[in-house]
């Protein structure tokens, strides 16, 4: 397995692939993997020859209160981990090498980007994009893995490829979830053991809902009530949101028609957590 540091050099592996008449996947990551990453390793190992992940903790899309700082960075662990997934180059670029200059080039995603975490995240999905659009254009790929755990930034980097008709295809992967149901998270490092135990509820609320759609609910606020209900047993977990969105606008919906999307964000002491269920009532 190749680590290339710079853009010189993965450009220059990629190209040397390419030749070989082979197909590159691209797994974009903040690094600290775990099973939910390598998942997206395994995907692209299946749908391409040559697969890159990029480990690169992305300052653009960190608010100034946020955890860029503390955000685990364990590069060691991580390079161990994809020499063992079987993959071909790690990018692992600087903070200096994406960003040699303060960034006045922004690509942004609008509308879709203004509900669930772009509420209370404000300028995130700016710098998710920005950056995406950075390691699209260095790594050229025929196909990049997203997960459905951040089910927000998968549609915002569709819709970004679509409009700006960026020569990839975008392959979105399921969450990969702990024993509890806790969806993995380079965060969930952040929780105790008692936060962890706690933290499980919120996959039991999404249940709760999903139950309740099974048995014929529709009305958004009674479903999200008694997820609300489940959640305040545990005092640690503060809801930010608990919102039920159209899978394509992404706005609060009052009433389930259609394919939607429910999706939880969370505070657990400093740790900010996120979850979904994708709705899909035509099955
Ligand atoms: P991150 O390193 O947190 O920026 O995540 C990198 C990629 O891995 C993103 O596309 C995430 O959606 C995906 N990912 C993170 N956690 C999981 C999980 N539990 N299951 C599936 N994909 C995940």
């Amino acid at each position: 397995m190749k680590v290339s540091q710079t853009i010189r050099s993965v450009r220059k592996n990629v190209k040397e692939a390419r030749k070989q008449d082979k197909t590159i996947g691209l797994v974009p990551t903040m690094g600290a993997l775990h099973a939910g990453h390598l998942s997206l390793v395994e995907a692209a190992k299946k749908k391409c020859d040559y697969v890159v992940v990029s480990i690169f903790v992305n300052p653009t899309q960190f608010g100034p209160s946020e955890d860029f700082e503390k955000y685990p960075r364990p590069i060691d662990d991580d390079l161990q981990k994809c020499e063992k997934a079987g993959v071909d180059v790690v990018f692992n670029p600087s903070a200096n090498e994406m960003y040699p200059e303060k960034v006045i080039t922004w690509v942004n995603v609008e509308k879709i980007t203004d509900n669930l975490c772009g509420h209370s995240r404000p300028g995130h999905f700016r710098g998710v994009t920005t950056v995406c659009a950075k390691l699209f254009n260095i790594v050229s790929p025929d196909m990049a893995f997203f997960g459905q755990k951040d089910a927000q930034q998968a549609i915002v980097i569709k819709r970004m490829v679509a409009d700006l008709n960026m020569p990839l295809e975008i392959v979105v992967c399921p969450i990969v979830r702990e024993k509890s149901g806790m969806a993995m998270s380079s965060r969930n490092k952040y929780l105790s053991e008692q936060e962890r135990v706690d933290a499980s509820y919120i996959y039991k609320s999404l249940q709760k809902c999903k139950e309740m759609i099974d048995s014929g609910s529709r009305n958004t606020k009674t479903i999200i009530n008694e997820m609300r209900n489940i959640l305040e047993q545990k005092e640690s977990i503060k809801i930010e949101y608990i919102s039920i969105v159209d899978e394509k606008t992404l706005e609060n919906i009052d009433y389930i028609k259609n394919n939607a999307l429910i999706a939880i964000a969370v505070r657990i002491g400093l740790t900010r957590l996120i979850d979904n269920f994708p709705i899909d009532i035509t099955v």
